[in-house]
């Protein structure tokens, strides 16, 4: 038989598509290119200062060593504080928070502690690409369920339910959504919590870009749904509210049942998120808003800007995205699958995009734009998107 070196586990599990494209840009600019990247989701402002002050002033006073596993207390009461304000949504902050080294590890222990091998974790796709991979590297299976943007991204009537068998255990959900921009209503997480009770499904609930709303949208706890707090672990972090994806810092909120088999994962793994960080969430969760209200306002006048820009390229169609920072490009009248326009994009153009493809079979046709760069940055990215398009579809100007 013969012997590999690399697990099993991990040989089924594909390189991340927004992180890889995103090193990429950054090669080709270090190697002299002339590139424009819009394939990560980071926001581009500073962390606020406030924030900064609080953890450099923990590390400077020796708060530098390892932490309580499950978070420093008075970041978790925090956390509890604002999950009662901002989420209705009672949660112990003994028992029921885990702070995290950033949201992406919740996810992981999420997939470890709950699914067994062979054991189905329903998604709804288009989806952020580590979903898939981290159910598959706990051995578990992922099912996307695909959504359209011909119904704006709902999902149609029964289909969620049409993939429930009984191997079914975790629905992973998040709203925004990463990569459509969609934010789902309180009726459409009916539908879902609906199918999570009938079937006793616990749901992982991923709220990372609950504050980047517009037009006037709410955003609505799955968790905060009669009968739903028992079976879902609500995640969220600081990377995209606050600016602070270096931070690596996030936590998981939930009934304790849920929440404490997941200490040993972080016991086992991390230990602790990092000492000052979590200092710097205390402020950031504690402090003035008034930095994170500007960032959103920033984030929808580009929004504006890039939906006039885009107006009228040919090949291209625009879902207007209702929260996020990013915009999932249709460019199936290009005649051309995601790869290629990205590819295109990239080569051609100096403009890099992640393929809709990344995000599920259903984004094949779409690109992932991330609009977490400055004005005079996405104007530019406009007029390339232009001249690559009227160039893959012979429309000239
Ligand atoms: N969930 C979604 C939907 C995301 O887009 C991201 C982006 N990285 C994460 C989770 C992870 O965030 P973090 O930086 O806290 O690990
Ligand atoms: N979540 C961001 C994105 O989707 C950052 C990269 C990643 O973690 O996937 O681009």
């Amino acid at each position: 038989m013969q012997k590999h070196l690399i697990s099993s586990r991990l040989r089924a599990v594909k390189p991340s598509a927004t992180v890889a494209l995103a090193d990429r840009a950054r090669a080709l600019a270090a190697a002299g290119r002339d590139v424009i990247s819009l394939s990560a989701g980071e926001p581009d402002f500073d962390t606020p200062g406030h924030v900064v002050a609080a953890a450099a002033g923990a590390m400077g006073s020796g708060f530098t060593h390892y932490t309580n596993a499950a978070g420093i207390p008075e970041l978790r009461q925090a956390i509890a504080q604002k999950l009662s304000r901002d989420n209705g949504l009672a949660v112990e902050p003994g028992k029921g928070i885990l702070v995290l080294p950033g949201a992406k590890q919740g996810v992981a222990y999420c997939c470890l502690a709950f699914l067994d091998d062979g054991d189905e974790c329903l998604c709804p796709e288009p989806s952020w690409v580590s979903f898939r991979e981290l159910v598959t590297l706990a051995g578990g299976r992922y099912v996307p369920v695909p959504t359209r943007v011909e119904d704006d991204f709902r999902l149609r009537p029964g289909e969620l339910e049409r993939h429930v068998t009984p191997r079914s255990r975790m629905i992973i959900l998040n709203s925004p959504t990463n990569p459509t921009g969609k934010v789902w209503s309180a009726d459409e997480l009916e539908e879902v919590a609906a199918v999570a009770r009938k079937h006793d499904l616990i749901v992982l609930v991923d709220e990372i870009y609950e504050k980047i709303l517009y037009d006037g949208r709410k955003h609505v706890s799955l968790a905060s749904l009669p009968g739903m707090f028992e079976r879902c672990l609500t995640l969220n972090g600081f990377s995209k509210a606050f600016a602070m994806t270096g931070w690596r810092l996030g936590y998981l909120a939930g009934p304790p049942r849920l929440i404490e088999p997941l200490l040993m994962l972080q016991q086992h793994t991390a230990t602790c998120a990092v000492s000052f960080a979590q200092k710097g969430g205390v402020a950031a969760l504690e402090g003035d808003a008034a930095a994170c209200d500007a960032m959103v306002e920033a984030f929808r006048k580009r929004r504006e800007l890039l939906m006039d820009k885009l107006a009228g390229v040919p090949g291209l169609a625009i879902w207007r995205p209702q929260g996020t920072f990013y915009m999932f490009l249709d460019v199936r009248g290009s005649g051309r699958s995601s790869m290629e326009v990205s590819e295109h994009l990239l080569e051609n153009e100096g403009l890099a995009m992640t393929p809709g493809d990344a995000f599920g079979e259903c984004g094949q046709g779409f690109i992932r734009l991330s609009f977490a760069a400055s004005e005079s940055v996405l104007i530019e990215a406009a007029r390339r998107i232009e001249s690559g398009l009227r160039k893959l579809t012979g429309k000239r100007g």
